[in-house]
């Protein structure tokens, strides 16, 4: 957790200093208090994936730039205790691993991701255009897109545009395990 924290830490000032945003303006962009954003680049917060996904929204960059990147290829199954960012939130126990981190020329993240039994994990809209393909490997999962909820069982899949609120919910008493492909939007493609 503590090599999580400092890499979020480094992260997120090299991504302010890159762009010369002040805190303030930070806040602005993103919509994370700037207090907040403060403790997070002092490595004192561990912020939940939720308010992650806003600061990589504000800042126009993929999520995986937050997590830190495996040093060997890609395992075949994700490692939970050496490769795993941890993130625990009131009602949310979820377990983010990156698969394929995110490769400009392709323009997609693609994570490994538990929810552990009861995890709620809510998001706020991602930026206009961002995709996410849901595709259960383990367990059941309910999804919610935009105040609409739908049950997926294992090797079923849905896509959808994450530009609206949305959320994931583990209401069984088993671990669930996704795939969740992420794709942005390719800097100048004609939408
Ligand atoms: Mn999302």
């Amino acid at each position: 957790m503590q090599q999580l924290n400092q890499h979020l830490a480094h992260t997120l000032k090299w991504l302010r200093t890159e762009r010369q945003w002040s805190l303030s303006q930070a806040a602005q962009h993103t919509g994370v208090s700037k207090a907040m954003l403060g403790q997070i680049e002092r490595g004192e917060s561990s912020p939940t994936v939720a308010t992650l996904w806003k600061i990589a929204t504000g800042f126009n960059v993929a999520f995986s730039v937050f997590l830190a990147l495996p040093e060997t290829p890609a395992p075949a199954l994700p490692q939970r205790n050496s490769t795993c960012a941890m993130f625990s939130q009131d009602q949310a126990d979820m377990c983010v691993t990156p698969l394929f981190p995110y490769d400009a020329r392709l323009g997609f993240d693609l994570f490994v991701i538990d929810f552990a039994p009861g995890a709620l994990s809510e998001s706020s809209p991602h930026e206009a255009g961002v995709i996410e393909h849901v595709i259960v490997l383990e367990g059941e999962l309910e999804l919610v897109v935009n105040g609409h909820g739908y049950h997926l069982n294992a090797s079923e899949a849905l896509r959808f545009q994450a530009d609206v609120p949305h959320g994931y919910h583990n209401r069984t008493s088993q671990r669930v395990r996704i795939h969740d492909l992420i794709h942005y939007p390719v800097p100048g493609a004609v939408s």
